[in-house]
């Protein structure tokens, strides 16, 4: 399949609005006559699912929480990027769309990143409409931070706390369209399976998590919103729930899947601790704004630490070594996250590491405390020279941006942040790769669209801080209820879909047999055992540093280990209830196909670029060695029944406004 024929290159403003005026032609009475099925009420979902709703069209919204207040979005820490310029500091569309291009190693699609340059502002003047409590300046502006891979500040936050707050923002304008009826909500229901009726997606068959009811639901498209698959990795900092599952059987019903080795391993995580964990906490970029990263300039110093004899603060300046500053100064604490994660391995493989493990480096705010606290001193007209007051003052200054973030660091590792540096370690965060999508977010399943962090779109080999909820929200809020019309149109006068069309009775058999299989299955080994099992595959021979044969092997192993499973997984309980090792079962299966294509693409990709870094390709600096001749593409991979014998398409990624040139960020 030409994949290209369907994309405009480069910045395209005119098609855009094209875009809009098209959509005119849909008669709004129309709408009512046209059921949509989102599936995923995060950021994404949730956004679209308000927008669409209130444009007049059916909405079924599918979740497996409890409630759509708790969809992993509400994580989201840090930040939400736009290009306001309200620091005055040069920013603009095109610095967003470049920094962006830039930052994701320039194996992103031009035109979609120009798009969400182009209404990332919107989307700030649209939650702070919703009431939205985003930071204000002392004068009533609201404030910005700085993100890594950016020289300005356009980051929009609510302390550290700005996905929860907008995702009440979406939750809010979502209840007022269930209150009118626009929105059927279906809280704890999980999509299992998508029906393909004609070529065209009609529907989905769904689980109810609480009875185990097997249900089918029809619709004029199908939106899948469902979130990211970096817990592939079983160990990330996504929540326990976040799954591949929706995204994967739409793949396995003729969804191409783009890029899924591009990964993005984040820097500041509180490091594993042993073989107990199941999850880990990040602890948000914007630190990096007044956090310094540093470990000892001594490998005695070091050893020192980690066997207890001595602590950090016991290092003088000279004998840190703050490794950002020193071979980025450009940009120093701020460079983009595969960058900074790159660079604390390095320092901890060569033996610098500072915790037990020798997998940590120091985050550490003392000399933020202390210039904030000088400065304090002065407005409040105190003696900038009394240091245990200037301490106190900057500790209350950090306290008010990052409060919750140090409270849960000192929760988790029990040292206080404020007195102590902080100890931090890349982890897996977010996927870029993802559903394949055309311009219009629809993938290639006509009818069956993905938004958010479920579809490859925008981000290339490397996500920006602050620029997922940015995607999730231009998606749901800005392109998708402007693009779907244009899918939808002829189907106005099409009236209801039936569910009892072979299609679905076919469809529902499928996951039945699937259920069945594995509540039958008498074997000895809980899915959570496969799980941590494929997360170490996937960690050492997938995971920050790659190389042909570790891949070779890990696909090797992958798939062993899914025979292993279907053999030997115990599932206990039954069907007919709420049985939640059942819901990991089905998600587990998943996982095991999905990371070997992981593996597969990682392995066909000859090149380092952004989180995907193979160990072959480097420069002499140890940076990411992109191979632009080869390699400027994006991999989809159309299902062939097993991972091994998916095929290939490329979608040439053709550059008509910024030059592909090696990132630096010096
Ligand atoms: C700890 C953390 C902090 C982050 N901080 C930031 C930040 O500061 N700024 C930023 O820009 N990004 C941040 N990110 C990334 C960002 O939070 C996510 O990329 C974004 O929230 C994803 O939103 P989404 O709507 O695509 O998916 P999600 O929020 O993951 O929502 C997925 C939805 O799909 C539903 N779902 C999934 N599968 C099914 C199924 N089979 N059936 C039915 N429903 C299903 C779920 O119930 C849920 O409603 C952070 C990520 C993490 C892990």
């Amino acid at each position: 399949m030409a994949l290209d024929s369907k994309i405009p290159h480069g910045p395209i403003s005119d098609k855009w609005t094209d875009y809009k005026d098209h959509i005119n032609l849909v008669n709004p009475a129309n709408k009512r006559n046209l059921d949509i099925i989102i599936v995923g009420t995060g950021l994404a979902g949730g956004s679209a699912a308000a927008t669409l709703a209130e444009q007049g069209y059916n909405v079924k919204a599918f979740c497996f929480q409890d409630s759509p207040r708790r969809a992993h979005s509400i994580a989201a820490q840090g930040g939400i990027n736009a290009a306001k310029n309200y620091k005055g500091d040069g920013d603009s569309v095109y610095r967003l769309f470049y920094d962006t291009v830039k930052g994701g190693d320039y194996r992103a699609r031009e035109a979609n990143v120009h798009r969400l340059a182009e209404v990332s502002a919107n989307i700030i003047d649209q939650c702070v409409a919703q009431g939205v409590p985003l930071a204000r300046e002392y004068g009533g502006l609201l404030d910005n931070r700085s993100f890594g891979g950016t020289l300005v500040s356009r980051t929009f936050y609510a302390q550290g706390q700005t996905g929860q707050q907008l995702l009440l923002g979406a939750y809010s304008a979502m209840n007022r369209q269930i209150g009118r009826g626009k929105i059927k909500m279906y809280n704890r229901h999980e999509m299992l399976d998508l029906v393909i009726v004609n070529g065209k997606a009609r529907g989905i068959i769904a689980r109810n998590l609480v009875t185990g009811e097997i249900e089918r639901h029809s619709a004029h498209a199908v939106v899948v919103g469902s979130g990211g698959y970096g817990n592939v990795f079983f160990l990330s900092t996504n929540a326990m729930g976040s799954n591949a599952t929706a995204a994967w059987k739409i793949h396995k019903k003729g969804a191409f899947f783009a890029n899924p080795c591009y990964t993005q391993i984040h820097p500041t995580c509180i490091p594993v601790s042993g073989d107990h964990q199941s999850k880990l906490t990040l602890m948000s970029e914007s630190l990096r704004n007044d956090g310094r990263i540093w470990v000892p300039a001594k490998l005695e110093d070091a050893q020192a630490i980690r066997e207890g004899k001595k602590k950090a603060t016991d290092l003088s300046e000279a004998e840190r070594d703050y490794f950002l500053e020193r071979r980025y100064p450009a940009f120093g604490n701020l460079v983009p996250r595969d960058v900074a994660s790159r660079a604390a391995k390095e320092r901890c493989d060569a033996g610098f590491g500072v915790n037990k493990t020798g997998e940590a480096v120091y985050l550490d705010f003392a000399a933020a405390i202390k210039r904030y606290g000088t400065e304090e001193a002065f407005v409040k007209g105190l003696d900038a020279n009394d240091a245990a007051l200037v301490t106190k003052l900057g500790a209350e200054i950090v306290k008010s941006k990052y409060g919750n973030l140090f409270q849960m660091y000192y929760k988790i590792v029990d040292e206080d942040p404020y007195t102590t540096p902080m100890m931090i370690y890349p982890a897996v965060h977010y996927t870029m790769g993802g559903t394949w999508v055309d311009y219009n977010l629809m993938t290639t399943i006509p009818g069956c669209f993905s938004i958010g962090e479920s579809n490859f779109s925008d981000h290339g080999a490397n996500r920006l801080g602050a620029s997922a909820l940015m995607q999730g929200l231009a998606d749901g809020y800005f392109v998708l209820p402007y693009t779907i019309g244009d899918y939808l149109a002829p189907d106005i006068k099409m009236g209801p879909i039936s569910t009892d069309l072979p299609e679905f009775l076919a469809a529902e058999k499928e996951v039945k047999d699937q259920i069945d299989r594995f509540i039958n299955n008498k074997g000895t080994h809980s899915v959570d055992y496969f799980h941590k099992k494929l997360g170490k595959i996937m960690w050492d021979k997938v995971g920050m540093a790659r190389n042909a044969q570790g891949l070779t092997e890990a696909i090797e192993e992958i798939a062993a280990l899914r025979e292993e499973f279907y053999k030997d997984v115990k599932v206990p309980g039954s069907a007919n209830e709420f049985n939640q090792e059942l819901e990991k079962a089905t998600r587990v299966a998943d996982f095991l196909e999905l990371g070997e294509l992981f593996a597969k693409d990682a392995l066909h990709r000859n090149e380092s670029c952004g989180g995907h870094f193979r160990e072959e390709y480097q420069t002499e600096e140890g940076e990411a060695l992109r191979d632009d001749e080869n390699f400027a593409y994006v991999a989809a991979w159309e299902y062939k029944g097993k991972p091994s014998d998916a095929v290939l398409h490329k979608e040439p990624l053709v550059y008509e406004n910024i030059k592909l040139v090696q990132r630096s960020y010096k």
